[in-house]
């Protein structure tokens, strides 16, 4: 019964988020599109359904059931502490933050990755639906190292669910291609990740990609020393150096590309 509701809560963030930031992004764009957002789109929300299918069918699932025997069996780090609920709930949601800013980190580090990873750098202009275009295997693997994380720190089920639900609003938020008004970013910064910051990472300068790689919070940046603020926004080229060109990104060129010639 929980799964359902779990899944069900999940896909009504989702949904609903990538509607919102679609009508703010409409309104008041970041700047105009290079490519056509409407053929963006069409890929890679068949991304996001060809991925749904596999990872929300039996991942969430199993990232519920999980938390839910983590909690039921008294298992992992955070079930020996004797502190409040709302604390778990904050160290479980920092502590996955900084395991997928690693793991992020990784993708970038490490060329077998970086093979899967790069289907989402690939994109040539940044919106909400870029943080959903991910190559099936990045996200069965993140999905795996998540429920490791699970276990290890015991973390409940209202924990996950409030991290998960961020991570989902946090990433949507971050790759829109909104104007925020300046005095927002200034205090969302403080803590969080804006759109300026993640379209840095999105460079197609490979300097400027390997920064930033925080999803919610942007002090793991800051803290190991990642983080990378001084560029021109109106110069940032999104993309991939090698992969100009729009009509060689269609879905079924992004589902092979990881197993395509290596690609800085
Ligand atoms: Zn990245």
């Amino acid at each position: 019964m929980f799964n359902i509701t779990e899944s069900n809560i999940r896909l009504l963030i989702f949904l609903g988020a990538l509607l919102f930031f679609l009508i703010l992004e409409l309104l008041v764009p970041y700047r105009s599109n290079s490519v056509s957002k409407f053929k963006r789109w069409i890929n890679n929300l068949s991304m996001t359904l060809f991925n749904s299918i596999i990872i929300t069918l039996i991942f969430s699932a199993a990232i519920v059931n999980t938390a839910l025997y983590a909690q039921s069996q008294q298992l992992g780090l955070l079930n020996i502490l004797e502190i409040p609920t709302w604390l778990k709930v904050l160290v479980t949601v920092a502590f996955m933050d900084l395991i997928i800013y690693i793991w992020h980190l990784l993708n970038h580090e490490m060329p077998f990755l970086w093979r899967f990873h790069r289907v989402h750098h690939s994109d040539l202009n940044m919106d909400v639906s870029t943080a959903t275009r991910f190559h099936v295997v990045e996200l069965v693997i993140s999905a795996v190292i998540k429920i490791s994380i699970i276990f290890f720190l015991g973390a409940g089920p209202l924990g996950v669910m409030i991290f998960e639900g961020t991570l989902v609003l946090c990433a949507q938020f971050s790759h829109s291609s909104l104007k925020v008004p300046r005095w927002f970013e200034t205090l969302y910064w403080i803590l969080f990740v804006p759109p300026s910051m993640h379209r840095i990472h999105h460079s197609v300068v490979i300097k400027e990609r390997d920064t930033n790689y925080g999803t919610i919070f942007s002090f793991w940046d800051r803290i190991l020393g990642t983080l990378l603020t001084r560029v021109s926004q109106d110069k940032i080229r999104i993309g991939i150096g090698a992969y100009a060109k729009p009509e060689k990104l269609n879905v079924h060129q992004l589902l092979v590309m990881p197993f395509t010639r290596q690609v800085k």
